[in-house]
């Protein structure tokens, strides 16, 4: 039996989203700008699909802009922000445990001109709304900091954050990457005090190529491409109706049973967790007060991080050394909360879904001994 434990790199797509998907690429395959009967059947299940997001984000619709994942979002705020502002205001201040897609055109724009801050964590994992709070000044057009951390779990005081932020200088733009967050802990988009959210549609049981942003009423920077005009001019390019179409039915799929989701997660969390501290050679690195019960992040004393995960794979066991993303490397994220380089080398991420058992868990444990005892022998 294949045991899913890596669902903060992607997530199995639910049916519904696999049906919606199917019925636009079968039946209702025309183009949302053509002014017939079938490009009106398009646009309307793009329009049932903003609904859905939209709702999920407690937002009007007019808010959702579709977009081709977290990526490309992530890409058109920041740039747009600078394209917009840069050349009154120079400063941006970010976490340093941001994803790459927020951290690498940062350090784009630092490298031509710009000037970027970046708020290290606690040794928690969590970001000191306090640190972040003080780094900002008159000159900063735009503040970005993560709901969620992709690597440990760790819950970011946002709302503190862009409140106080919003409070001192209405004109900074806010932006919160909340892709770990969405659909699994409850997001209010004007609770928050985000200009922008931005999220993802594979990590909630959609399909990959798919995400959407949410720009706050009033609210305008420029697009990042120009084309047809689609999505409001902010994201041109033929919508993919296929899996905008799949992101909302997963949206909607998914929304009524969030909570208890959630309390399912908070119980295989706990009890991973309990099993975990009885393993003398694990040192658990998700050590947040405010922490998602999806993610858990460990180290296993004196292995690394590949050896191990590819161990548990041949026992079809399927986890992440930190972020996928990163493909192996080290981790910026364990480094900048003071974790020593051995123990960020041998870090284990198992991210859970609404769907883990705790079966599963016990599997993992046992392969986890079985792996330690075996491949510490032939170190
Ligand atoms: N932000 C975070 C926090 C993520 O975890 C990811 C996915 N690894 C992304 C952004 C990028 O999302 P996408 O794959 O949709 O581009």
């Amino acid at each position: 039996m294949k045991i899913y434990l890596d669902n903060a790199a992607t997530t199995r797509p639910c049916e519904p989203a696999i049906s919606a998907c199917f019925a636009c690429m079968a039946e209702n395959y025309g183009n949302p700008s053509s002014l017939h009967r079938m490009g009106l059947d398009a646009e309307n299940a793009v329009t049932e699909a903003r609904k859905a997001i939209a709702a999920a984000l407690v937002c009007d619709p007019e808010c959702i802009t579709f977009t081709s994942g977290a990526t490309e979002c992530n890409n058109t705020i920041i740039f747009g922000a600078a394209e917009k502002m840069g050349k009154r205001k120079k400063k941006i201040v970010i976490s340093s445990i941001e994803h790459p897609s927020v951290a690498k055109p940062a350090k784009y724009l630092e490298e031509h001109g710009f000037e970027v801050v970046r708020i290290d964590p606690m040794r928690n994992g969590e970001i000191s709304a306090e640190d972040f709070i003080s780094a900002v000044d008159g000159n900063t057009f735009l503040v970005s900091c993560m709901l969620v951390n992709n690597e440990t779990g760790a819950i970011n005081p946002v709302r503190k954050i862009f409140s106080a932020v919003k409070r001192a200088y209405p004109d900074c733009f806010t932006h919160c990457d909340a892709v770990q967050g969405f659909l699994k802990l409850p997001i209010k988009a004007s609770d928050l005090c985000a200009d922008f959210i931005t999220v993802s549609a594979h990590k909630v049981h959609a399909l990959k190529g798919v995400g959407a942003m949410y720009t706050k009423k009033g609210v305008k920077i420029p697009p990042l491409m120009y084309g047809g005009g689609q999505e409001k001019s902010m994201r041109s390019g033929t919508e993919s109706v296929p899996l905008i179409s799949a992101f909302g039915a997963a949206a909607r799929a998914l929304m009524p049973t969030m909570n208890s989701a959630y309390e399912n997660a908070e119980a295989i969390n706990e009890y991973l967790n309990s099993k975990l501290k009885k393993l003398p050679f694990v040192t658990i690195n998700s050590t947040a007060e405010n922490k998602s019960p999806f993610i858990t992040n460990f180290s296993v004393e004196g292995i690394r991080s590949e050896i191990m995960l590819h161990f548990l794979e041949s026992r079809d066991i399927y986890v992440s050394s930190g972020s996928a993303c990163s493909k192996g490397a080290h981790s910026s994220v364990l480094t900048a909360m003071g974790i020593s380089d051995r123990l960020a080398d041998s870090a284990i991420r198992v991210s859970i879904s609404r769907i883990t058992e705790k079966q599963e868990i016990d599997a993992l444990i046992e392969a986890l001994e079985e792996g330690h005892s075996s491949l510490a022998k032939t170190r």
